[in-house]
Formats: structure tokens, C-alpha cells, sequence
């Protein structure tokens, strides 16, 4: 009884997300749709209206490129994987856009490697998220450092930014899917965050100034050689 329980209860959660998912992605749609009839109607091609669609365009896109690695963790994805490889690459990624912002990006770490367990794709995707929250939250010229340090059965990990911080209000916000006070944001990077952490047996917690910057503060299980 237990199990079925539990089992209904996850599809409600996954039926409530999509049909936010679904009501995020019908409204560009919908917008696309409009301004192409216009343009039809007219026979002409009109630049403003082009740019609207393209801008639609991109944000049903950065929603199913967020969805695109959210599915339940298959334990046969799990490998030991060094955490510290994961954030070397993942800074790596994003250093011309660091660039033209102006912002630096370091690691920096004790010990040689810290070493957990899980689906690297997903955990990839954990620091993209954060990584990515980071840049979008300093507006010019700032810096973005990741720390890890390994504890007794812990592996831990600091991802900080001098960034513009969350207000007092955002925080019980944090990690509900589509929640987002950026123009184009999907509200979805903190959310599919929380839960690919979760799915891991890790932890999360955030520390944030208004106007001195934020860190998102990851716990993982150790793994042993
Ligand atoms: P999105 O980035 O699309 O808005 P996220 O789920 O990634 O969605 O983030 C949700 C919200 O949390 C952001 O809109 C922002 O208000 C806040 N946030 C997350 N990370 C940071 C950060 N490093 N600095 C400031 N605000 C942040
Ligand atoms: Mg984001």
C-alpha cells in the first residue's frame, strides 16, 4: 500500500510539472503563432515582428535544454567520478562568456580529487545550473569561485559569486519550478538542481547578500577507492 502510495504520489508531482511545462511552452507558441499570422495577412516580412519570434523561440528552447537531462537517475549511470573534474570542465564551458563580462572564475581545492558517486551528465548539469545562476547574477566585472574540500564521509562543495544576491522574500522561492525574476528566465535551473542533488543522497544549502553575492553550498557522499 505504501509503495502505491508513494508511486501516486510521484506521478502527481510529475503531472503538476508538466502541465506548467506545457502552459510555459503553449504561451511562446501561441505569440509565434500570432505574429506569423499577421506577417501572412500582410504578405510582408516584418523585422520586429521576427525578432519576437526568435526570442520565443529561444525560451521554449532553454526550457526543454533544462529538461533535456531531468529524468529519474538510472543506477546503472552511477560511476565513481571526481567532483573537481566536473567543475574544471563545467568552468571551461562557460569562459568566453566569462570573459565578456568580465568576471573571473577559479577553483580552488585541497587534496587531489574529491570523489563521489553518480550519473556525470546530471552532475554536470548540477554546475551548469549554478555556474550559469552566477554569471546572470553579476552584472560586470566580479568573480565566481569554486572551493571543495573533503570531510570525514563528505565531499563538499562552494560555488560563490559576488553576484547581486536574493532578496529576503526569493529564498523560500528557491528550487520551485518556474520560479524566476529574470526577464526570460524558465525557473526550472534550481528545481531540476535540488532534485538531481536529492537523487544523489547530497544536500543544498544557500547564503546570500543582497548586493555582496551568493553561495550555493553542495554536500555529497563520499566515495571510497
Ligand atoms: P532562472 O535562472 O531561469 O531564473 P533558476 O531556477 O536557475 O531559474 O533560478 C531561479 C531564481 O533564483 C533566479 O531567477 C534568481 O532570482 C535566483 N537565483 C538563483 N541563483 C542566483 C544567484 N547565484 N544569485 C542571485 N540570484 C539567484
Ligand atoms: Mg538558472
Amino acid at each position: 500500500v505504501e509503495e502505491s502510495m508513494r508511486q501516486s504520489e510521484k506521478l502527481s508531482v510529475i503531472g503538476e510539472l508538466s502541465a506548467g511545462i506545457l502552459h510555459e511552452i503553449r504561451n511562446p507558441l501561441t505569440s509565434i503563432k500570432g505574429f506569423l499570422q499577421l506577417m501572412e495577412n500582410s504578405s510582408q516580412v516584418n523585422m520586429d515582428y521576427m525578432r519576437i519570434i526568435m526570442r520565443e523561440i529561444v525560451q521554449i528552447e532553454k526550457i526543454t535544454n533544462e529538461l533535456l537531462y531531468f529524468t529519474k537517475p538510472k543506477r546503472e549511470h552511477f560511476t565513481q567520478l571526481d567532483l573537481s573534474e566536473i567543475a574544471q570542465e563545467t568552468i571551461s564551458l562557460f569562459e568566453t562568456q566569462a570573459i565578456k563580462q568580465q568576471t573571473e572564475m577559479k577553483i580552488s581545492m585541497n587534496g587531489e580529487n574529491h570523489l563521489s558517486f553518480g550519473d556525470r551528465t546530471q552532475l554536470k548539469q548540477v554546475f551548469v545550473n549554478l555556474i550559469k545562476n552566477a554569471l546572470e547574477a553579476i552584472p560586470a566585472g566580479g568573480n565566481i569561485v569554486i572551493n571543495l574540500w573533503s570531510a570525514d564521509q563528505e565531499e563538499h562543495v562552494t560555488i560563490s559569486d559576488t553576484g547581486k544576491g536574493i532578496p529576503e522574500q526569493a529564498f523560500q522561492n528557491l528550487g520551485k519550478s518556474f520560479f524566476t525574476t529574470k526577464a526570460t528566465g524558465t525557473g526550472l535551473g534550481l528545481m531540476v538542481t535540488y532534485t538531481i542533488i536529492k537523487n544523489h543522497k547530497g544536500k543544498v544549502t544557500v547564503e546570500s547578500e543582497e548586493n555582496k553575492g551568493t553561495t550555493f553550498h553542495l554536500i555529497f557522499p563520499k566515495a571510497h577507492r
